[in-house]
């Protein structure tokens, strides 16, 4: 499905957000304009006649790539320089992240070897 494509093309993960209300489906689960936390595929949401894009996600994308981006950045910084202020700033980004995609995989990797790290 040419949806489910740009979904994945845009935030590498295949997995939408909807509710019973309207006909939006959401790429982030803390998006203001849904409510509930129905989960599913593109391709399920479809057939729950949730069709549209959320205007309000489409314009987190840059957002979220970002957070991903210094999540990532701070964290390999971190590791080289061996620097506590970076790993905090990385473990800030990795929350604000998963707020949006709790289901992150490699955020929450990099967020449980903070953790690890810490103990
Ligand atoms: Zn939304």
């Amino acid at each position: 499905m040419v949806q489910t494509k740009a979904v994945r093309d845009s935030i590498n993960l295949d997995i939408v957000f909807w509710d019973e209300y309207g006909q939006d489906y959401h790429l982030f689960k803390n998006c203001s304009n849904v409510s509930g936390n129905t989960e599913s595929t593109v391709e399920q949401s479809f057939e729950q006649n949730k069709k549209q894009l959320c205007e309000g996600c489409k314009n987190n994308v840059a957002k979220y790539k970002e957070y991903r981006k210094n999540a990532r950045d701070y964290y390999n910084s971190a590791i080289d320089l061996q620097d506590e202020k970076y790993y905090n700033r990385a473990f800030e980004y990795c929350d604000s992240l998963l707020m949006m995609r709790p289901d992150n995989k490699r955020i929450n990797d990099i967020k449980q070897e903070i953790e690890t790290r810490r103990k």
